[in-house]
């Protein structure tokens, strides 16, 4: 029998622990009892009380000593993993990033981790037999000792090899069984089944055009170690086809690689795709996945049996043992930035990772950020740029269409519409985008000027005929039309158009034609995208109305006309990015015409087509925009010469929200306020929304350097603010926009 004093060991070391609770600090504890230093490594999870909770945290240092008197330290439950659950470099990018985000890191590591491994389910999938001593147990004495022990080790009797999982019984009943079989010697590990090939095979893609050849050779030239890589090429351009390649490579070093795709990109087909060309395991991870398969996933790209790992914006904290190469698709999305709790760019973290694993990462698209863009003409990314469409397919040409000249039918100009029925007559496909869904952007009343709007947000209810409701946009509150203005009687009037009432024109105008719309409230239910896209695909539509959903690189190859309703929804947008994402739309979309043999024609409906940027956009493409739009943000001091962060606060009660934002900017101290400007507090653009008043603070910077060293002296001051107790706060650094 050990007495207390022995199983007490290593009193010197202290367990440094990420916990997951929203504060900026790390908490020390005593090592659990009975579990020696050399298992208590960074990266490793253990269960730790907390207050009168227990939670479950991650060690991220072992150092000597505590500030904290040992006295004082309380000791830490268990130890949950043999192995740390991450490699190295994904674990100092991991601790790398809660500082540079300035974010709790306990939070951080949780939101690395699937949900499953954050409740305490084993992270390996370890395998075990019985033990010689475990085979010599005789049943029946352990049956009637020890029924579940004897249970679990009944299963491992019969089926020999088992994960942890893999025995009958409840989660918690198996688990204490098989720590008390595996106590006894009676238990041990099996070998691996099999070993991790060294080499995963690779089908041949399509002869690649001299353009794609040497884009491809100038990417698997970087295999082997860090470079960042912009990929730049019209929609259609064969970018996939270039980035396969550096996979192809990869995977034939014996290596995996992780594709980083926007949400609205990881569809059936394009799995299919990688399916198709690589004879290795492809494994996709996005929110549509249970726990369970998350988990799977997760365990399979840890230990190397996923050759290519297809994920949305977390994936980028999937661990692999032999990271070969990162590609970020369509690296300008939006959908990369997550807008809460942890707020990080996974592009961003995409190329901080590649550098920490030392090996390549490809940003594609047809249009890149502004900041990639940047970042290229500083030296710091490689670009390779791809001119033309692979076979013969030609450029669209784009033409504005000036709405101060000519008639409009509920927002389709005379023009327009000859456009679309002339393309229908020759047997060709239309598409027409508007990224507003729904009928009508206002209700109105003609009598006394009143207008629907949403109780709880500084915003108009957008009107949805076909589901007779008011909706809000913005808190998703809705309410029955009125019949009549609830203010004098008389009757409201629709005002502007979205979607449905597009479609509705449409129906009106092309009584013969097969009309298909695509947003989110036409495609609510799972798979009935793939299908609408089938219908498009196959020819069955010809006329197509949507709004974002149409941008991704899906193949219309009738598709001949693509009408831009309104481009001026983006030009006067209230975000600095307006202008940016209203480009990037429109070449997104306009990519969709004329893929194949057929020629494209992209018409664009202004009320200011003197507007610089759409001029240079509309007469010169992409690239032209995007120069004169970064030396705007130069001259205006915006990203990406400039550094920003947010700090931003909302409340239900109005004045405690700029109580917390004053008293943190009194709390910056000021000698660092030179080379950063405070600007605030302000109100949010949109002051309120879903019942709480938004205001925030802007921190500006020309040196990043400063910019993260006031926000790291004043972060852990903010969050101790009392005035931060009465309100919810965030720190958004490199904000995607600024509401
Ligand atoms: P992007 O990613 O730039 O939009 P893709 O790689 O998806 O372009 O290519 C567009 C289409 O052209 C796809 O159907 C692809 O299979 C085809 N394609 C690309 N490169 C070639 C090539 N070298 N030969 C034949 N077809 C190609
Ligand atoms: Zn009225
Ligand atoms: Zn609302």
């Amino acid at each position: 029998m050990k007495s207390l004093s022995e199983t007490d060991n290593n009193p010197n070391v202290v367990l440094r622990v990420a916990a997951p609770v929203p504060l900026r600090r790390l908490f020390d504890y005593l090592p659990p009892a009975g579990v020696t230093a050399d298992l208590l490594l960074p990266g490793c999870r253990v269960r730790i009380p907390f207050g009168k909770r227990h939670l479950i945290g991650v060690i991220v240092g072992t150092p000597f000593e505590s500030e904290l008197p040992a006295t004082k330290l309380k000791r830490a439950d268990s130890l949950l993993d043999q192995e740390p659950l991450f490699g190295e470099a994904l674990f100092e990018l991991l601790v790398w990033s809660a500082s540079y985000y300035h974010h709790p890191p306990g939070e951080v590591f949780a939101t690395a981790l699937p949900k499953l491994l954050r409740t305490g389910s084993p992270a390996c999938t370890a395998r075990f037999r019985l033990s010689a001593a475990g085979k010599e147990v005789d049943p029946a004495v352990l049956e009637k000792r020890a029924p579940r022990q004897f249970e679990v080790w009944q299963s491992f009797r019969q089926s020999e090899v088992l994960t942890r999982d893999g025995a009958t019984l409840g989660q918690a009943a198996r688990t204490r069984a098989f720590a008390a079989l595996h106590e006894k010697g009676w238990l041990e590990s099996a070998p691996a089944r099999s070993e991790l090939p060294t080499a995963y095979s690779v089908r041949p893609g399509p002869e690649l055009n001299a353009d794609q050849r040497a884009a491809a050779d100038t990417l698997t030239d970087s295999s082997g170690s860090y470079r960042a890589i912009l990929l730049n090429g019209v929609t259609g351009s064969g970018k996939t086809e270039v980035y396969f390649e550096a996979i192809a490579k990869a995977l034939q070093r014996g290596e995996q690689a992780l594709v980083l795709v926007p949400e609205i990109g990881l569809t059936p087909q394009l799995i299919q795709r990688f399916r198709g060309r690589f004879d290795a395991p492809v494994v996709a991870m996005h929110s549509g996945l249970s726990d369970g398969e998350r988990l799977a996933a997760w365990r399979d790209a840890r230990d190397g049996r996923a050759a290519v790992v297809v994920g949305t914006r977390s994936a980028v904290f999937v661990p692999m043992v032999r990271p070969g190469v990162i590609v970020v698709d369509e690296e300008h999305d939006s959908s990369y930035k997550q807008q809460d709790g942890f707020r990080y760019s996974a592009r961003d973290l995409a190329v901080a990772r590649a550098r920490r694993e030392d090996v390549p990462v490809v940003l594609a698209s047809a249009t890149p950020s502004l900041e990639t863009l940047y970042n290229a003409q500083q030296g710091r990314y490689l670009r390779v740029d791809l001119s033309e469409r692979p076979g013969s397919a030609e450029p669209p040409s784009v033409r504005m269409i000036d709405l101060r000249q000519h008639a409009t039918q509920q927002g389709l100009s005379t023009p327009l519409i000859a456009a679309v029925r002339e393309h229908l007559d020759a047997g060709n496909q239309v598409l027409l985008f508007l990224n507003r869904r729904g009928y009508a952007p206002t209700l109105f009343c003609t009598e006394c000027g009143w207008v629907a709007e949403c109780r709880r947000c500084d915003a108009r209810l957008v009107l949805h005929q076909r589901r007779a409701e008011l909706r809000c946009h913005h808190c998703n509150a809705q309410q029955a039309i009125p019949d009549v203005c609830p203010n004098c009687d008389a009757e409201l009037k629709p005002v502007g158009q979205g979607t449905e009432r597009i479609e509705e024109t449409l129906v009106s105008l092309f009584p013969d034609t097969p009309i298909s719309r695509l947003d989110s409230d036409s495609l609510q239910r799972r798979g009935e995208l793939e299908r609408a896209l089938e219908d498009i695909r196959v020819g069955n539509t010809r006329l197509i109305v949507g709004t974002q959903m149409l941008t991704k690189g899906h193949d219309f190859p009738d598709l001949t006309l693509v009408g831009i309703i309104d481009a001026d929804q983006g030009l006067f947008g209230t975000d600095f990015r307006s202008n940016e994402r209203l480009a990037q739309l429109t070449v997104q979309v306009s990519g969709r015409a004329g893929r194949a043999e057929k020629p494209g024609t992209v018409l664009v409906q202004t009320r200011y087509p003197e507007h610089p940027l759409l001029e240079k956009l509309v007469g010169d493409g992409y690239d032209a925009f995007a120069t004169a739009a970064l030396a705007e943000r130069e001259d205006v001091g915006w990203p990406p010469q400039q550094h920003l962060a947010l700090l931003h606060a909302e409340a239900t009660k109005h004045d405690v929200v700029y109580d917390f934002l004053h008293a943190a900017r009194r709390a910056v101290p000021r000698q660092t306020n030179d080379a950063v400007r405070l600007l605030g507090p302000a109100p949010a653009p949109m002051e309120r929304r879903a019942g709480r008043f938004r205001a925030q603070l802007l921190l500006q910077s020309s040196s990043r350097k400063a910019l993260h060293s006031l926000l790291d002296r004043c972060a852990v001051v903010w969050e101790s603010l009392s005035e931060a107790r009465r309100v919810r706060w965030a720190l958004d650094v490199d904000p995607y926009d600024l509401f």
